[in-house]
């Protein structure tokens, strides 16, 4: 092995053994339950190693080879590494693994695209969308004017007709799709007609999606785009972060709305850490794993289905499933926290249409990745779905949950996050 300075948990534990018992405490946390959380995943090892680098002391603004600090040789290799490796992955023009997070990703595709005070076209946040599409509380619901469109009260899918009809009427000046809480495909090519229709740009924000993208699970935006934003950090299972491919016309717009406008030094550690899981993504089996995703999605959304919870749109192409529990009787905010004492780690969510307000909510979102990358499969998810029925039903309270956190222990260690 080459000598490495790597993480060297001994001497966190000598000089802060108050941060080293955090870290200790979440392995046993990741270790001990099950995360259903849609948008979280299990990184690598190598992963890691890049992460914890030393590569997090170098300041490189700019690109690489365009660099306004001295000595950015190594970290260049690391960041035409990570570009080349999104491009070849997706089939783009043009990548900038350089946002720190999804959100930063928006922000800046906004910056590149239209002008504070423009009307941008995109999902109604209580149907699926992201807070970074018009919230009122975020930037995009500040600076710029928003018009939501809606999923249709009877197919709880897409609403194309009304996604036309708005945009003929408000004329926008960018249209996005891709949402946080939707579990089927989306008709990237409807928007792509959509858009040139009415002369927008269409910006795909793939944070969820693109890992099933690199997989080869679902439809690619990329084609259609012209910019598509992501996280790294969800299906696609690398380092927390954000990235942005698009069309190598729009290259030097989306570079500079990164950096220097909306951020400063790039995370250099992070853009490795990148690099190496858009390396993994490459590899034939993440394909089987994206894959294996979304049958575990399939087989978890029909097993809850059988559990009385009604699957928002009838069921999920994707990572994802949301599920209606009003038949139960159980808002989602209950059944959140009744599944956390019990070590089931999911979130509550507003469906189409709830009559609950957001803080209780009528559903919960499941996901299938952190699970599936520790290798359970269907069965798995039979017996999933069993004890989040027997959770979410839990009236009797404490003692059925500690039970039940007792077989989830069970079964977690047959599949250990994190083998030692
Ligand atoms: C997760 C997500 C984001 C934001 O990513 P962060 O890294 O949390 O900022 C943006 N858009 C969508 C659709 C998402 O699901």
């Amino acid at each position: 092995m080459a000598t490495f300075w790597g993480p060297d948990f001994g001497e966190l534990e000598r000089t802060d053994p108050e941060i080293a018992s955090v870290l200790l405490g979440e392995l046993a946390r990741l270790r001990g339950g099950l995360q259903l959380i849609a948008s979280e995943n299990l990184t690598s090892p190598a992963v890691l190693a890049a992460l914890g680098s030393t590569l997090t002391n170098k300041y490189a603004d700019g690109y690489p080879d365009r660099r306004f600090y001295p000595g950015c040789a190594e970290v260049d290799r690391a960041e035409s590494l990570a570009i080349e490796r999104a491009m070849a992955l997706f089939g783009a023009g043009h990548a900038n693994l350089q946002p720190h997070s999804g959100t930063s990703a928006n922000l800046a595709a906004y910056a590149a695209l239209v002008q504070p005070g423009d009307t941008v076209l995109a999902m109604d946040l209580p149907h699926g969308g992201h807070f970074t599409h018009g919230s009122k509380v975020n930037f995009s619901g500040r600076w710029y004017g928003t018009v939501g469109y809606h999923v249709r009260e009877d197919t709880e899918t897409i609403d194309y007709d009304e996604v036309r009809d708005l945009a003929l009427a408000h004329r926008p000046k960018m249209i996005i799709c891709g949402a946080t809480a939707y579990p089927r495909l989306i008709d990237f090519g409807a928007f792509r007609d959509i858009a040139d229709e009415v002369g927008a740009y269409l910006m795909v924000d793939a944070a969820h999606i693109i890992g099933l993208v690199a997989g080869g699970a679902v439809p690619s935006p990329v084609p259609y785009a012209d910019v598509v934003c992501a996280t790294t950090h969800k299906v696609l299972r690398g380092p927390r972060g954000g990235m942005i491919l698009c069309r190598a016309e729009l290259a030097e717009r989306i570079d500079k709305a990164v950096f220097p406008f909306t951020q400063g030094g790039p995370l250099m550690h992070v853009i490795a850490a990148k690099a190496v899981a858009l390396h993994e993504a490459a590899r034939p089996e993440f394909r089987r794993y994206a894959h294996q995703v979304v049958a575990n999605g399939r087989a978890l959304a029909a097993a809850l289905a059988a559990e009385g919870m009604r699957p928002v749109s009838g069921g999920t192409d994707t990572h994802l499933a949301l599920l209606d529990l009003r038949d139960l009787g159980v808002t989602g905010a209950e059944a959140e926290q009744r599944c956390a004492a019990a070590r089931i780690l999911l979130n509550k969510t507003a469906i189409p249409y709830d009559p609950r307000k957001p803080a209780f909510a009528s559903g919960i979102r499941v996901g299938t990745p952190s699970v599936t990358t520790q290798g359970m499969r269907e069965p798995e998810m039979r017996e999933i779905a069993g004890l989040v029925g027997r959770a979410v039903r839990a009236v009797s309270g404490a003692p059925a949950l500690a039970e039940l956190a007792e077989e989830i222990g069970t079964l977690v260690a047959k599949f250990s996050a994190y083998p030692t």
